[in-house]
């Protein structure tokens, strides 16, 4: 994909280099497929294809680069993590792939086929030798959420340096004394990674820095209410995706003019696809890279995601860190509290999931939601019984999907999508009616 010759870079990375080049080149050619071939693309979205080209060529040398003049890489696979305090180390935080099948029957050697698709790409990507990022990564921190990845995490430990904080699975007042102090071991653990002390102006930064760019996804996610929704649900995923690797100031400021873009197709009633086209919420388990395949069959159905109730979505981005901690101890408590405000399954009881689902159905006028949920996830295969019937008292037209990476399903998944909007259809047009 890239057009500067990387290999020196891979091989002192230790790639396996004959499969990175597969893996690029069906990359590559899914890329091409499901977003190079949408019509009517903003042309912002520029920026974000040239990152795709360079996704393990430049990106990567600008963190090897970062390394050189002393500064850490930092891979995280959960949003739990505080990428606040990686930056105020000096540090880089990468959220590393785990979106396609890869070294599966290495994988399996060492964790239960019925384990979910991303926590065995995760360790695949790591087996197989074909991740720049994880390679270049100088600690990966893990997290205690749902039993697959605690345990995964004890077997991936032994592979990469890694480093496991505890989240608690309540919002009680001794989970958030418990997860208080996990916030301030990371610190910890960052301070001695880095050989420098994390100080009260690096954390002001950093939330600063953090905070602008989820305004930046926040202001796109808002425009995406619009009728018609001016950037297709893809494109919008991608972008959730890239956020969580590039330079974060940079993003900040191509998406600030994405945006700008977007608010003139606004007022011009530009779209991706027709006004009238079915709205669709997309809800459950992250969408790691690349794992496009359902937004992929859902639009080119001709429907049209108009937002994300997920991790690479707005669990991710709807909450910002407050911006009145004077002291270096007060930022951390502001920190601790934005963090322990997702609501991932992985919590007991989730109210809060189940509530803000029912508002953005409201929010970004929802014709149906696709409950999507990874084989195997127990935290969100479960919590689609309580999001089902949060949605029935609304009226809102639910879907429950359960798939995997693989592509086998793909028919299958492409013909109850297109039941569900025609069942959408119609009962819109009984409604005009
Ligand atoms: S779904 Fe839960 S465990 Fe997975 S990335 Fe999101 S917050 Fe972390
Ligand atoms: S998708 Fe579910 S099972 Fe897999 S890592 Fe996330 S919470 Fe755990």
């Amino acid at each position: 994909m890239a057009t500067t010759d990387y290999t020196a870079m891979w091989e002192g990375l230790g790639i396996d280099l004959e499969a990175h080049d597969e893996l690029l080149q069906v990359l590559g050619a899914a890329y091409a497929d499901v977003f190079l071939s949408q019509e009517n693309r903003p042309e912002g979205m520029e920026y974000l294809d040239f990152v795709m080209t360079e996704i393990h060529g430049l990106r990567i040398q600008e963190l090897l680069d970062v390394k050189k003049r002393g500064g850490k890489v930092v891979g995280t696979f959960c949003l739990y993590v505080p990428e606040e305090i990686i930056l105020a180390a000096g540090g880089v935080s990468v959220g590393l792939c785990a979106g396609a099948d890869i070294g599966t029957q290495q994988v399996e050697q060492l964790l239960p086929r019925n384990t979910c698709a991303l926590i065995k790409s995760f360790v695949g990507f790591k087996l197989a030798r074909v991740c720049p990022y994880v390679e270049a990564c100088d600690l990966v921190i893990g997290e205690t959420t749902c039993d697959g990845k605690k345990k995964a995490y004890e077997i991936f430990g032994e592979l990469k340096d890694t480093f496991v904080i505890e989240v608690p699975h309540t919002k009680s007042d001794p989970a958030k004394a418990l997860w208080r102090s996990e916030v301030g071991r990371l610190v910890r653990k960052m301070e001695e990674l880095s050989g420098r002390e994390i100080s009260a102006a690096a954390l002001r930064e950093s939330v600063r820095v953090v905070n602008a760019k989820r305004k930046a996804l926040q202001r796109l996610n808002s425009l995406r209410r619009a009728r018609p929704s001016p950037i297709s649900g893809l494109d919008a995923l991608l972008i959730n995706q890239i956020q969580f690797y590039d330079d974060p100031v940079r993003l900040t400021e191509k998406l600030n003019a994405l945006c700008d873009q977007l608010e003139e197709r606004i007022a011009d009633k530009v779209g991706v696809a027709p006004a009238d086209a079915a709205r669709i919420l997309v809800s459950g388990c992250p969408m790691a890279t690349p794992n496009w395949k359902v937004p992929s069959i859902v639009e080119g159905i001709g429907a049209t995601i108009v937002a994300e109730e997920s991790c690479v979505g707005e669990r991710g981005t709807r909450n910002l860190v407050a911006e009145d901690g004077e002291t270096r101890e007060a930022i951390l408590d502001r920190i601790a509290e934005r963090y322990l405000q997702i609501d991932c399954a992985c919590f007991t009881p989730n109210t809060e999931r189940l509530d803000h689902i029912v508002e953005m159905a409201r929010d970004y006028e929802a014709d149906g939601v696709i409950h999507y949920a990874l084989q195997f996830c127990a935290p969100y295969t479960m919590e689609a019984y309580k999001v089902a019937k949060a949605l029935k008292r609304e009226n809102t037209p639910l879907l429950t999907l359960e798939t995997d990476y693989s592509m086998e399903d793909a028919a299958q998944l492409e013909t109850r999508v297109q039941a569900f909007l025609e069942m959408l259809e119609q009962s819109g047009r009984q409604q005009r009616a």
